[in-house]
């Protein structure tokens, strides 16, 4: 099954993608986590990526997509994938039509923009494998510290107050318009973003079948 995750910042793309991983055992893809490990690694692609990253804007297309094209040729994507962020605007989802890239299902996780505030704030990153927490929700065992691989867990640049303003506009302006383009394919579902983690994921796991 091929499959893009959409949703605002902070909507759980991240969280869902990972469920879906274990349970369809195909690759969840971010191209967050893929920008920000060529951002630690000091890439030339990650240095041009920062200054959007950091100002909440988005990485020109022909940057993400070149990321894409690759990824997706890679032999673990055989048997179908997870698109956590991409595409994120008309010419991307474009894009991936032109790459003869067939799409089964688009999941949309819709929550408020009051919620999307309070869990960015409290969000924390593993750079090292890509891993979220929250202080409050979501909390490691240790402080501060990764379950998966005991790396030092940040705040990201962009999770600051004054930028996820810009990121949720970003967001309205430029993303969601691909919720139009696909419901008229016929394969977007609606799920709207449950208090616990296990409640979305089945309805996530629900919209998959119908
Ligand atoms: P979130 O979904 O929480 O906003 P991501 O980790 O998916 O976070 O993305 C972080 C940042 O990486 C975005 O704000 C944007 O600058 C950049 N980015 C990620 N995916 C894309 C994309 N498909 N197109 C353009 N920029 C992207
Ligand atoms: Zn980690």
């Amino acid at each position: 099954m091929n499959l893009i995750l959409l949703g605002a910042p902070g909507a759980g793309k991240g969280t869902q993608a990972e469920k879906i991983c274990e349970k369809l055992s195909i690759p969840a893809i971010s191209t967050g986590n893929m920008l920000r490990e060529a951002m630690a690694n000091g890439t030339e692609m990650g240095l041009k990526a920062k200054s959007f990253i950091d100002a909440g804007k988005l990485v020109p297309d022909e940057v993400v997509i070149g990321i894409i094209r690759e990824r997706l040729q890679a032999a673990d994507c055989k048997n179908g994938f997870i698109l956590d962020g991409f595409p994120r605007t008309i010419p991307q989802a474009e894009a991936l039509d032109e790459m003869g890239v067939r799409i089964d299902r688009v999941i949309d996780i819709e929550v408020s923009n009051e919620k999307i505030a309070a869990r960015l704030s409290g969000r924390r990153v593993c750079l090292k494998c890509g891993a979220t927490y929250h202080v409050e929700y979501k909390a490691p065992k240790t402080e501060g510290v990764c379950d998966a691989c005991g790396d030092t867990l940040v705040q990201r640049k962009d999770d600051m107050p004054e930028t996820v303003l810009d990121r949720l506009k970003t967001y309205h302006e430029q993303t969601e318009p691909l919720k139009d383009y696909y419901a008229a394919k016929g394969i977007l579902r609606v799920v709207e973003g449950q208090e616990a983690v296990a409640d979305t994921t089945a309805r996530t796991m629900q919209a998959l079948e119908d």
